[in-house]
């Protein structure tokens, strides 16, 4: 399976730096995850959006999620024959949130136009993947996610501070795509981790690769480098746009 990032930025995006989405990838299945600022505009560098099988929102955080609407009227204004909607798979409550940007009589419906809501549970099959799902610490309900397919698995911590909880949930994944929104020794509780948190995390787990995401935008990202190799001895990038893992 293939992972494309197609958003890394933390929180608002920068001059070719979109908010955080990524594409999972195993031909046929293509769930893209988050959908912040940007990551529709780098989406179409890889994949028609009629192709996905599946989008999938850890969190209504809007970093992660206002490309739904873009998106939406892509697949409204090009459908042809759209013969079916996008599931789209999102924290319980979620599905309100995103109806309530409305005006005049589109009444909350259109986003049903193309979408079919389903709320995240435990565990979910898409395609050829098998989704595990755990909360994190984070100030709104949000999900980290664990994606298999066959023998490959790979981690997402979504947003999150640091929680003992999660090395368990991340047992067995060869890679780790890990916030790291600040710097320096702790991370803020129920928020966000720090670049040292995040290797701290991927050696517990006992990860091979550690991606980093989610960086501060005004932070130097050849620091929060540093920071995570001081506790993690695999190799560590920092994710850009367009870099695609091989999992
Ligand atoms: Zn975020
Ligand atoms: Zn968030």
């Amino acid at each position: 399976m293939k992972v494309v990032a197609l958003g890394t930025s933390g929180t608002y995006p920068r001059y070719r730096r979109a908010c955080s989405g990524f594409l999972f990838e195993d031909d046929p299945t293509f769930v893209l995850v988050d959908v912040g600022t940007g990551v529709c505009s780098n989406l179409f560098r890889h994949l028609d959006p009629f192709s996905l099988t599946a989008i999938l929102i850890t969190h209504l955080h809007a970093d992660h999620v206002l490309d739904i609407y873009p998106i939406k009227y892509y697949l409204k204004y090009n459908k042809k024959d759209m013969e079916r909607k996008i599931p789209v798979y999102i924290p319980e409550g979620g599905e309100d949130v995103l109806m309530s940007f409305k005006w005049g009589n589109e009444e909350g419906e259109y986003l049903r136009e193309v979408y079919e809501f389903h709320n995240i549970g435990n565990t979910l099959t898409i395609g050829r993947f098998r989704f595990s799902f755990k909360k994190t610490k984070h100030v709104i309900p949000t999900y980290a996610l664990v994606c298999e397919s066959g023998e490959k698995r790979a981690g997402y911590t979504s947003d999150t501070s640091w929680d003992d909880e999660l090395i368990e949930f991340f047992k067995g994944c060869e890679v780790l795509i890990s916030e790291a929104a600040y710097q320096g020794e702790e991370g803020k509780e129920n928020l966000h981790m720090t670049a040292m948190e995040a290797g701290r995390l991927a050696s517990l787990v006992g990860a091979s690769r550690l991606y980093l995401t989610h960086i501060w935008p005004e932070l130097d990202p050849s620091i929060s480098l540093q920071e995570a190799k001081k506790e993690f001895s695999g190799s560590v990038e920092i994710l850009k746009e367009h870099l695609i893992i091989e999992v």
